[in-house]
């Protein structure tokens, strides 16, 4: 098997002006096509070849840098497109809602909490929203690690990603990542998110 650089879900300008489209054209077809690459040169000829990236990172400990970095890539990068969309319609609604209310007291000290994941992430890294044996978990992760990864601190199956990469920002922020954070919030496709929290 091998892996493609999956189309994105609407235009590079899509997400203007909360993520710029020279930002969202660079991201995708530079960076997220490099980890594709690297991935499947990494693979050629092993067992991982036939493996869904899932099945890999159950065990990512055992293997090479390359590996996981790449890998991690795809997939993180696959996430980010989906849960993210034109019009963000500004807040979840329904179960999603009532559980992010009794975990993390409102929907506004649930952003605290994640936005001082994103910001506090150093270097290059990752924030989560994840489920974790039923539980919401706010979390990061360096690198392009994620939770779905033996090697996380904190493991769950991810329904809101942040690439906190300099690449995700630089061009629009330069080094104002809270603001990047900050504005986050308005391109998240909630209902997409809401049917993975669902599923
Ligand atoms: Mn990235």
């Amino acid at each position: 098997m091998t892996h493609k650089l999956p189309e994105l879900p609407y235009s590079y300008d899509a997400l203007e002006p909360y993520i710029d489209a020279q930002t969202m054209e660079i991201h995708h077809s530079k960076h997220h096509q490099a980890y594709v690459n690297n991935y499947n040169n990494a693979i050629k000829g092993t067992e991982l070849e036939g493996q869904d990236l899932e099945e890999v990172f159950k065990s990512i400990a055992n293997q090479s840098a390359a590996i996981r970095n790449n890998g991690g890539g795809i997939f993180n990068h696959n996430f980010f497109w989906e849960i993210m969309g034109p019009s963000g319609s500004g807040s979840p609604k329904g179960k999603l809602l009532d559980d992010i209310k009794s975990t993390f007291g409102s929907f506004e000290a649930f952003k605290e909490a994640f936005g001082n994941a994103a910001v506090t992430r150093f270097g290059s890294g990752w924030a989560w929203l994840v489920v974790n044996n039923g539980k919401l978990v706010v979390t990061s992760t360096p690198n392009q690690d994620n939770t779905l990864m033996d090697v996380a601190d904190v493991q769950g199956t991810p329904i809101i990603g942040l690439d906190v990469w300099e690449h995700a920002y630089y061009l629009k922020y330069q080094n104002r990542r809270p603001d990047y954070v900050s504005n986050f919030w308005n391109v998240i496709n909630w209902d997409y998110v809401e049917g993975l929290y669902e599923k």
